[in-house]
């Protein structure tokens, strides 16, 4: 990175423990010299993909399926690894503030078996094609996979040892649903070779709990997490929300200090804080002041920067809190299995319904409806719906979101000598304008950037300024008639 002059503003502001008032204030001055990084509420989104996937459907030009060739060529490309992602849109009930489109909520164990056979389909069909990628990581979520009756989560296992092996690192990940995750599920998840469970709590207030997930008692969250561990799950990941419609400063304080308790006695061992969004399916979509302020989320997520650094805790992406162990463990398991997991290293490869990939010079998405999912595998084909290639400048690009969004530093020297230095000016323009605002800092010596704690709060707005001109403005443009087309937009 070329020299460069860095201004830095309140550098003796620690945001982390700053008030709501300070916090606010600063934020504010933040957003007087960059406007756009305002957060918008027409915007509201947390952008975790590029090109974004809320793009994907609604844009003329990509719905196709690429051929296996193609598939080959740019999905594969030079990787030599995968990550697969297994979707299960099922869940037992949709909590409050649940966004996703595709779930199922009644129980239809035909429908479910056909999805687990057409997901058997398509996990061949992938091996065929690719009978030397290593598949090194996975990820079943949804929805949550515990929806499924046991004998058909254990024919979905069967069906992935079969195909793909067992998981090979303890990192591979399971999502559950406290009230759905009974014994004889968890125990059969671990006998398929899974370590690593998650459970979506996103409240660990009571009250709040119960608001949000249909009056049912915290008690069953607790209890799943300490039964998981029991039956064989070395690692327990709790998702957690900032910003959740009636969440108080007295019920963020409740979840601190549950988080705490459950940290240190073992009990999990990383914590993902989620800054809620609304959505056209959430129950607040379109009622202003129905969630906490910008300010305030912003506040309560700066709390728990605070918590984590006093329990001696790595945040390797923004919000993505691990314990010591778990960090020594991923290290370590990802050096043995000789897997660096950025986008542009490795395959992400969703499969069924509603599924998003990131290959080598394509990102693709599945069939969005179950029943066209399941049809397009049992012809033999590989359930993708909307294909799009990607030229150097776009791989630069999700490389950098990448970075921002998961990793604790962001690459830049090393993209510019894969992807052109030219290619990664706007990017290295962008992050060195970060550096000037106090957003984050450049390590000369390693060519890398990593965001700051005031950086990590504003991280979603960063995201879409990295974009190329052209991606912006369909995102915007999706973003405006998702917004007209309001509790109807089917989409991300
Ligand atoms: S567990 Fe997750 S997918 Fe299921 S209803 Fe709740 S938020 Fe939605």
């Amino acid at each position: 990175m070329d020299r460069m002059k860095v201004f830095r503003f309140d550098e003796s502001l620690d945001v982390n423990t700053a008030t709501e008032s300070e916090l606010g204030a600063r934020l504010e001055r933040l957003w007087d010299k960059a406007p756009e990084l305002r957060p918008r509420p027409e915007m509201h989104d947390y952008q975790l993909t590029y090109p974004p996937a809320v793009q994907m459907e609604k844009r003329d030009g990509y719905r196709r399926t690429p051929t296996d060739e193609e598939y080959l060529r740019d999905a594969v490309g030079a990787f030599n690894a995968a990550g697969y992602y297994f979707h299960f849109g099922f869940c037992k009930y949709r909590c409050r503030y649940c966004f996703h489109y595709e779930l199922l909520t009644r129980h239809n164990d035909e429908l479910m078996s056909r999805y687990v056979d057409a997901l058997s389909l398509e996990m061949r069909h992938v091996r065929e094609l690719t009978p030397k990628l290593k598949p090194a990581l996975y990820f079943l979520g949804g929805g949550t996979p515990t929806a499924l009756p046991v004998h058909l989560l254990e024919r979905f296992l069967k069906n992935l040892v079969t195909h793909f092996g067992p998981p090979r690192t303890s990192m591979s990940t399971v999502e559950a649903k406290p009230v759905t995750a009974s014994d004889d599920k968890l125990r059969a998840l671990v006998q398929a070779g899974f370590r690593r469970i998650n459970f979506g709590v996103q409240t660990l207030d009571p009250e709040l709990y119960a608001f949000h997930h249909q009056k049912e008692d915290m008690r069953v969250a607790l209890d799943a997490i300490e039964r998981a561990r029991k039956l064989g799950f070395e690692y327990i990941n709790i998702d957690i929300m900032t910003g959740l419609e009636r969440q108080t400063p007295e019920s963020w304080q409740k979840t601190l200090t549950e988080i705490e308790r459950l940290a240190t006695s073992g009990a999990v061992d990383s914590v993902f804080i989620y800054p809620y969004h609304d959505d056209p399916r959430s129950g607040t979509y379109g009622k202003p002041g129905a969630v906490p302020s910008i300010v305030q989320t912003a506040h309560s997520d700066a709390q728990a920067r605070a918590l984590f650094t006093r329990l001696g805790w790595k945040e390797l992406g923004a919000r993505f809190y691990r314990a010591p162990r778990h960090v020594r463990r991923e290290i370590l398991e990802l050096a043995k299995l000789r897997v660096n997991p950025a986008y542009g290293e490795v395959l992400y490869h969703g499969l069924g319904n509603s599924s998003f990939s990131i290959g080598d010079r394509a990102t693709f998405l599945n069939h969005r409806d179950v029943q066209d999912y399941c049809a397009a595998v049992e012809k033999g084909g590989l359930g993708i719906a909307y294909w799009r290639t990607l030229d150097n400048a776009q791989r630069a690009t999700r490389d950098v979101t990448f970075d921002l969004l998961y990793s604790p530093f962001t690459r830049v020297r090393s993209r510019a000598r894969k992807y052109g230095a030219e290619t990664m000016a706007h990017h290295r323009k962008q992050l060195e304008r970060w550096a000037e605002l106090g957003l984050g800092e450049e390590n000369w010596l390693l060519g890398t950037f990593s965001l700051s704690p005031l950086g990590k709060l504003v991280h979603q707005q960063l995201i879409p300024q990295h974009y190329l001109a052209e991606d912006r403005r369909e995102l915007e443009e999706t973003m405006q008639r998702r917004q007209q087309e309001g509790r109807r937009y089917r989409g991300y």
